[in-house]
């Protein structure tokens, strides 16, 4: 629909692929707001379409060229930024039409873009734009990006080639970023990057300020000033160096959360080193046993891929073993499929697609089964969860030990608000989620989990 020529121009955002990228449009949007364009609704809707996209694998890259295209259908007037960007060659090929391409992680080339595309209006509106940024998730929840890049070479992934090697932010940014989602009323701080665990060593473990104060810039020195906020904080991308065992003492059940998601992808050893993962030496079974000695409250996350290139019958059951044996409370599993430029291209002895897909199913089917007895064990205790939304069927939230979008749900009945914090005394459960009923106060003993 045109609007008034003195209108601020308008523009719409489709935001691809991981919480790393959804942190890199936030901050795109965040640029363009303060500059004074608004952003609108629908492709009609706007005068120009930016499109931030995936790479990662072959169907991300797929799904990134329809929603191009879909742009272009509906608008004609279309810039595309983020991981697929660094392909610049493959996105002009199918769709020489776009205005323009830009690489991932690049929020002056974008602005760039549009500004060339799109003139800067005359009189910005520096004052509609909140201190924390334009966020694309509720209110109550946020991403915090604390690195960019990975010093890694995984051989299935060609991340370090997109974006480069690991840099991470000063922590006094990353402070005061979260203080500023914190006076927003952000509730849950959920921290993303590449490497979480490595966060700092780009930096030689340097001293930093935060309020003045100096601190070491390492991954327990980051967890130990988050743990100050006075909201949750999750950590996401961890993964199982030494460093890990110093952090478990911080997490708090009010404050840097007793979770963590820790990408294993697999647990044989053989297949680890095959795929060159960091950290690759160090068992995962002895890392979550002693992980669990430290915190009996740990709950795990993680993703594992199947059928990697070589991936025997045995390695492929020594997965399972470890899924039950470590007790995976939550897991996500992908079949591998070869990325374009990925090292792991070049390696003989490729799983045929049936097998694959097979070990998928029976990885997820074990995990079901595991999951639901896991969760039955939570059935009478009381925890305190925070309110995502609320439906006709009643409240749906989670506790410390479910993560937004990836993880299941805690369905509550009873009334409150998005952002609340209730607590919930669980009384059933399947699967995946968990269903239970408002209690008027916490009661804290041994058998409660706050
Ligand atoms: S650690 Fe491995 S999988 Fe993760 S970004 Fe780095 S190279 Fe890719």
């Amino acid at each position: 629909m045109p609007h008034p020529p003195s209108a601020p121009p308008r523009i719409g955002f489709v935001s691809l692929g991981c919480p790393k990228a959804l942190v890199d449009s936030e901050q795109i949007l965040t640029r363009l707001r303060s500059e004074g364009y608004d952003t609108a609704p629908s492709y009609q809707d706007a005068d120009l379409v930016i499109i931030n996209t995936c790479g990662f694998i072959d169907a991300a890259v797929e799904e990134s060229l329809e929603a191009i295209g879909e742009a272009l259908a509906d608008n004609g007037r279309v810039i595309v930024t983020g991981c697929l960007g660094a392909k610049a060659d493959l996105v002009r090929e199918r769709h020489p039409e776009v205005l323009a391409v830009t690489g991932p992680h690049d929020e002056a080339a974008v602005v760039d873009a549009v500004h060339a595309h799109l003139p800067k209006p005359h009189d910005p509106f520096l004052d509609l734009v909140p201190p924390q940024g334009i966020k694309l998730t509720p209110r109550h929840y946020a991403y915090l990006k604390i690195s960019e890049g990975c010093n890694h070479s995984c051989r299935f992934c060609i991340i370090p080639s997109l974006r480069g090697g690991l840099v991470s932010r000063p922590l006094g940014d990353v402070m005061a970023e979260a203080e500023r989602l914190v006076r927003a009323g952000v509730k849950e701080i959920l921290i993303v990057s590449q490497d979480t665990s490595a966060f700092g060593a780009d930096q030689r473990y340097r001293m930093a300020f935060v309020g003045g104060r100096p601190v070491k810039m390492s991954f327990p020195g980051l967890v130990s000033e988050l743990g100050k906020l006075g909201v949750w904080v999750r950590l996401h991308y961890v993964y199982p160096y030494k460093g890990v065992e110093d952090v478990l003492p911080l997490l708090d059940i009010e404050g840097v959360l007793p979770y963590l998601d820790v990408p294993f992808q697999h647990a044989d050893p053989r297949i680890l080193a095959a795929m060159r993962r960091p950290a690759g030496r160090a068992h995962p079974s002895a890392c979550v046993k002693a992980w669990r000695r430290a915190r009996p409250d740990l709950v795990l996350r993680s993703t594992f891929i199947v059928g990697f290139p070589g991936e025997t019958d045995a390695e492929f059951e020594t997965l399972l073993r470890f899924v039950e044996d470590a007790g995976i409370d939550r897991l996500g599993a992908f079949a591998y499929s070869p990325v374009e430029g990925a090292a792991a291209n070049a390696l003989p002895n490729p799983v045929p697609e049936d097998v694959k897909q097979e070990r998928l199913e029976r990885l997820m089917a074990h995990q079901a089964i595991l999951s639901a007895q896991r969760l039955r064990e939570r059935i009478g205790r009381t925890y305190r969860v925070l309110i995502d939304a609320r439906t006709d069927d009643g409240l749906v939230g989670r506790s410390y030990a479910e993560a937004p979008e990836i993880d299941g749900v805690v369905r509550v009945a009873g009334d409150a608000r998005p952002g609340d914090f209730v607590d919930c005394e669980i009384v059933s459960a399947d699967a995946h989620d968990l269903s239970g009923r408002l209690v008027p106060a916490l009661i804290r003993g041994p058998q409660v989990i706050a």
